[in-house]
């Protein structure tokens, strides 16, 4: 496999980056989703990049497509529009499909057989990280000599993994204590977050991943299934969580505010674009302006979430 992360550096450093923002459409993009759509489209065309939109509709049982229209359209709105036809991950079961078989055939597969109760009595135990629980590897050692249409993880290889956060900085995990073995393929047939988002990422050659803070926790085990399937590694980094008055974290589906909510409230596009872009470090001032008006003024080091500091991120508060 050699030496991944001395060719994934190599390629963002040569050619120009693609970036890409993949939500879930599970509900209406809220100011935290919109924040980091933003910065993700700002890194890529500060330096003469790529954009790309990506709806994660994997999970069908929680996607509807007319969420993936309504975030289309709310981003268009902001004057974010994907550089390539936006891919949907329901149309590429046929590529989830190939790379199990490849994991399979490589030994990294085994069947997963915990019942949700049994691992809802995992979620009880204390942990580190808010809202991840490691899955402690209870059907590890079994042996799956066919694949098959079942629950089905992937075998981390022992380990940590460093990284370098072009929020957080240095970054150091044993995937094994956050995430424990993930699942990639579901009991009812569909395929699972983590391979999926991998696949793509390969896939579409990405270069820079850009994501809530919330997910920094999945890095290093979708690092590790990475490098399984041979993959090189995109730049990584997580923006903090935009949070509601009170500490309450934002949810689509919670009801937080959207663009659409926003401006039926009397705020302009270009209004939430200059809170969002004073929010990034590309103005002094919340003052309105065009997306287009912001690229200029973009640099990671500008970002006031580097270190964990958000400090401006009080300036959207208000509208929640
Ligand atoms: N689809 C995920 C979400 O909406 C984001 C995945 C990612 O950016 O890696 O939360």
């Amino acid at each position: 496999m050699g030496n991944l992360t001395a060719r994934g550096e190599k390629m963002g450093a040569q050619g120009a980056p693609v970036g890409r923002f993949a939500p879930s459409p599970t509900g209406v993009l809220h100011l935290g989703n919109l924040r980091t759509a933003l910065a993700s489209w700002l890194s890529a065309k500060s330096r003469d990049g790529k954009w790309i939109l990506r709806i994660e509709d994997v999970d069908l049982t929680r996607c509807r497509s007319a969420w993936a229209e309504r975030q289309i359209r709310d981003l268009a709105a902001l004057g974010l529009e994907s550089d390539e036809p936006v891919l949907r991950q329901s149309d590429r079961c046929e590529a989830y499909g190939e790379a199990l078989e490849r994991l399979h055939a490589a030994g990294f597969l085994y069947a997963c057989a915990c019942s949700r109760r049994d691992l809802a009595l995992l979620a009880s135990a204390p942990h580190a990280e808010d809202g991840l629980r490691p899955y402690p590897g209870t059907c590890r050692q079994g042996r799956l000599e066919a694949l098959r249409p079942d629950a089905l993880r992937f075998r981390l290889p022992e380990g940590e993994v460093a990284w370098t956060d072009l929020v957080l900085g240095d970054q150091r995990d044993d995937p094994q204590d956050l995430t424990g073995d993930p699942l990639l393929h579901r009991r009812d047939g569909c395929f699972a977050y983590h391979l999926a988002v991998v696949v793509d990422d390969g896939f579409q050659g990405i270069t820079e991943v850009l994501r809530g803070a919330d997910l920094r926790g999945v890095t290093a085990a979708q690092i590790r299934l990475q490098e399984a399937l041979g993959l090189p590694r995109p730049a990584y980094a997580h923006l903090a969580l935009v949070q509601a008055p009170g500490g309450a974290r934002l949810g689509k589906r919670g009801g937080a505010l959207g663009v659409q909510e926003l401006f039926a409230g009397g705020i302009g596009i270009p209004e939430i674009l200059g809170r969002l872009g004073h929010s990034l470090g590309c103005l002094d001032r919340p003052e309105p302006c065009a997306a287009q008006e912001l690229v200029a003024s973009f640099a990671w080091d500008r970002v006031p979430d580097r270190g964990g500091s958000p400090s401006r991120l009080e300036t959207l508060g208000e509208w929640i």
